[in-house]
């Protein structure tokens, strides 16, 4: 690879990261708020069981949450928020 190929190389990975950083600035996160019902629908839908259903309302686990927002799709009485 010559130099010239070389830095066109750099210049589209630090592109490529800057996006990505982007991206995970703008990610949301999820809330349940006490307008849930306990009907455990987000509680299935979840791909990564990061919801715990043991009180109502239920809680998301942050550091388990994809950020997918199937929760938040499927939740029938809108009680889940996202900032
Ligand atoms: S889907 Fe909505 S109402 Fe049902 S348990 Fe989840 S947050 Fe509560
Ligand atoms: S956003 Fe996705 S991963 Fe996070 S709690 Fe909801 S369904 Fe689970």
């Amino acid at each position: 690879m010559n130099r010239r190929e070389f830095l066109k190389q750099a210049a589209l990975v630090s592109a490529g990261m800057l996006f990505c950083g982007k991206v995970n600035a703008a990610r949301s996160e999820y809330f349940i708020t006490d307008d849930c019902t306990g009907c455990e629908q987000c509680y299935d839908v979840c791909p990564h069981q990061a919801i715990n259903d043991e009180d109502v309302p239920l809680k998301i686990d942050q550091d388990y949450c994809s950020h997918c927002g199937r929760c938040y799709e499927i939740c029938p009485v809108g009680a889940i928020v996202k900032r």
